[in-house]
């Protein structure tokens, strides 16, 4: 904001952790890349750490705002000639594929509504380029986790399914104003194109994911019962023994694609 503008007060119930390391912000900017033509779009601008040196290098913004108050400074700073669009939205309900296709996504985002506009942005990965985010680090390690580590989970899975994920580097508490209590990093998704995507059968993909990781430490011969039958198991080589935390995401989706066996009877 302007240095005429009125203190504004941070909202923990909105998440507002406002960045201030100059060193951070460079880093953030350098691996967007932001080109003039880009079709951009910030989550949450807050004060404009990212925002205004956004704007140096973009023609024009679309900001995602849900704070009446920063909606109205912002909106304020458009009618005086800056070039962006506010929407003052919560972005979980936001439709992104509305403001065109090849969109780029950044933020530094409410850690508490992480997991929910992941799966939402996740939802638009056909209309985007790339999203850059500011996320808890643990939740960015969760993200980007491989097979049989601790952090890989549903999460991991449904995100490896649509993107490519990419952790770029941590950002410690003292970058924030105030402090969160947690560390932060920030991670790159590219979306992956239709032919590289593992599964051809989203909904049933989506449901043997939150199945399998429901209870984990319980087998795949328990955790899918009634939804993939022994021969399913021989027949792709892998052993029902297993966990899903071992399963790797191409492995879900060839049991989610595999076409049920005909012999194959419900124990319902
Ligand atoms: N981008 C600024 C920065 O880096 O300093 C602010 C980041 S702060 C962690 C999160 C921002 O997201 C705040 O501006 C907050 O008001 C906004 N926000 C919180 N919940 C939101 C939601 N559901 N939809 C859109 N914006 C939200």
């Amino acid at each position: 904001m302007t240095l005429s503008s009125p203190t504004h007060r941070p909202r923990k119930a909105l998440g507002q952790h406002f960045l201030h390391d100059p060193g951070v912000i460079a880093r953030i900017l350098a691996a967007i890349a932001p080109q003039p033509d880009d079709r951009m779009v910030e989550i949450g601008p807050g004060l404009g750490a990212l925002t205004r040196p956004l704007l140096a290098h973009v023609r024009h913004l679309h900001l995602v705002e849900i704070d009446r108050d920063l909606a109205a400074r912002w909106r304020a700073e458009a009618a005086a000639g800056l070039p962006i669009s506010v929407h003052e939205a919560d972005a979980l309900a936001f439709d992104f594929a509305a403001l065109g296709p090849g969109l780029r996504v950044v933020g530094n985002l409410p850690y508490n509504i992480s997991t929910p506009l992941l799966f939402h942005l996740a939802a638009a990965a056909g209309h985007l380029r790339d999203l850059h985010l500011m996320l808890q680090k643990e939740v960015v390690e969760r993200m980007a986790a491989t097979p049989g580590t601790p952090a890989y989970g549903r999460l991991s899975v449904m995100l490896q399914a649509r993107f490519r994920v990419v952790k770029l580097f941590n950002v410690p508490p003292g970058c924030f104003n105030p402090p969160p209590k947690v560390d932060s990093a920030v991670v790159r998704l590219i979306p992956l194109a239709e032919a590289e995507r593992p599964c051809r059968n989203p909904e049933r993909f989506a449901t043997l994911v939150a199945l399998a990781f429901g209870q984990r430490r319980k087998t795949l011969r328990n955790t899918l019962k009634g939804m993939v039958d022994a021969a399913t198991f021989a027949a792709l080589g892998i052993d029902p023994g297993r966990r899903g935390e071992t399963l790797s995401v191409a492995e879900f989706a060839a049991l989610a694609d595999y076409p049920v066996s005909a012999t194959f009877q419900s124990p319902d």
